[in-house]
C-alpha cells in the first residue's frame, strides 16, 4: 500500500472496509479515517479536522460509495486529538448518527474543545514551568485556539464504549481495547476472526506516536504506553489499519521497534540529565530542533517530559527546582 499524493482518496483495504485518506494542514499532512459497510448502514471511524477541504473529501467519499447521509448509522472516534474528532460534531449534525468514544476521551475532549478557553492560560504556564521560553507558550495558546476552531461544533450526547465491549462493524465482531499512552482513553478495535485491528495512533509505521505529558494527562504516560504495547503483542494481527501512513503488516515487529525506540530514548534522556536539565534542555538533546516547527516543539517538550517522568518514577532521576523551573537530575 503506497502513500497517495492526492488530497483525499478512498480505497477498499479489505471487503467492507474503505480507507478514507484526508489532508491535514500540518507536517503530518494526512489522516486515515475509515468507512465500514454493514447491511443496515455505515460506520464512520475517525473524522479528520473540521475544514472545508476535509468535508469535501468526505462528500466525495460518500458519493463514490453511493452513501446517503442517512445511511451513516454511527460515528466512532478512537481518541480526542483534533485530527480524529474534529469533524465528528458536524457529521453528527448532518447524519443524525450517534458518536461513540471512551468515557475518558470524551472527558478530555470536553475539557479541550468544549471548555477549552479555561486551558488557554494553563498550557503556556505549564510549558514555561518545564523550561520553555515565554514565546513558545504564547504561540501554543494561539495554536490551541485555531485547533479548537477546527473541532467545532463538538459532538453532543456522546455514547460511551468501554474496553471489553464488542461492536459489529463491516460484518465482523470487534473487541474494544483500551490503549493508553498517546491519549489516556484511546480505544482500538480488534477482530480476532480476521486478525484485523484498527490501531488508531497507538502503532504507526514511519513515525513514532507522540507520547507526551500534558496538564490533562494521567501520570506516567510513557509507562502506560509501553505496557500497552506489551499487551498488544499478545494479539494475533495480520493487518493493522492505523490513523496515519500505511497499514502495518508486521505487527509484532513494529511493536518491538517502538519499544526499542523508547528504551533508547530513555537512555538518551537519562544521559542528557546527567548534570541536571529541564524538559526543554532534554528535548534539545534528543530531538533535532532545527527541523521542528513551533507546532512540533511543544510535542518535543511534552515527549521529553514523559521520558523524564518515567525515569523519575523508576527512581533513576529526581525532580528538583532550578531557577523556578522543574528540572531533573540523577537520584
Ligand atoms: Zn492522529
Amino acid at each position: 500500500m503506497s502513500i497517495s499524493t492526492a488530497p483525499s482518496s478512498v480505497e477498499e483495504v479489505v471487503p467492507g472496509v474503505h480507507r478514507v485518506r484526508l489532508p491535514l494542514p500540518f507536517a503530518l499532512n494526512h489522516v486515515n479515517c475509515y468507512l465500514l459497510e454493514d447491511d443496515d448502514g455505515w460506520t464512520v471511524l475517525d473524522t479528520g479536522l473540521h475544514r472545508p477541504e476535509i468535508y469535501a473529501g468526505w462528500q466525495a467519499a460518500f458519493a463514490r460509495l453511493g452513501i446517503a447521509l442517512g445511511d451513516i448509522r454511527r460515528i466512532v472516534v478512537t481518541h480526542m486529538h483534533p485530527d480524529h474528532i474534529g469533524l465528528a460534531g458536524r457529521l453528527q449534525q448532518e447524519t443524525g448518527a450517534p458518536v461513540f468514544m471512551s468515557p475518558r476521551e470524551w472527558e478530555v475532549a470536553e475539557a479541550a474543545w468544549v471548555h477549552g478557553e479555561r486551558q488557554d492560560e494553563a498550557l503556556p504556564a505549564y510549558l514555561r514551568r518545564v523550561g520553555a521560553p515565554p514565546e513558545v507558550g504564547a504561540l501554543v495558546a494561539s495554536q490551541q485556539q485555531k485547533l479548537r476552531q477546527m473541532t467545532q461544533p463538538t459532538p453532543v450526547d456522546v455514547a460511551f464504549l468501554n474496553p471489553g465491549e464488542t461492536l459489529r462493524m463491516a460484518g465482523r465482531r470487534f473487541e474494544v481495547i483500551h490503549a493508553p499512552g498517546h491519549a489516556d482513553g484511546q480505544i482500538l478495535f480488534y477482530a480476532p476472526s480476521e486478525r484485523l485491528i484498527f490501531c488508531g495512533d497507538q502503532v504507526l509505521q514511519h513515525i513514532t506516536p507522540n507520547i507526551g505529558l500534558w496538564p490533562s494527562t494521567q501520570p506516567n504516560p510513557l509507562q502506560r504506553y509501553m505496557e500497552s504495547l506489551q499487551s498488544l503483542m499478545a494479539l494475533e494481527v495480520t493487518l493493522a489499519l492505523p490513523g496515519h501512513y500505511e497499514a502495518i503488516l508486521n505487527w509484532r515487529g513494529r511493536l518491538c521497534e517502538l519499544l526499542r525506540h523508547h528504551e533508547e530514548r530513555l537512555q538518551a534522556a537519562y544521559a542528557a540529565a546527567a548534570n541536571g536539565a529541564t524538559a526543554l534542555e532534554v528535548s534539545y538533546a534528543i530531538f533535532d530542533f532545527d527541523r521542528l516547527s513551533p507546532h512540533e516543539i511543544r510535542f518535543a517538550v511534552a515527549e521529553a517530559l514523559a521520558h523524564l517522568e518515567y525515569l523519575a518514577e523508576e527512581g533513576r532521576l529526581e525532580r528538583y527546582e532550578r531557577d523556578g523551573f522543574v528540572a531533573y537530575r540523577p537520584a
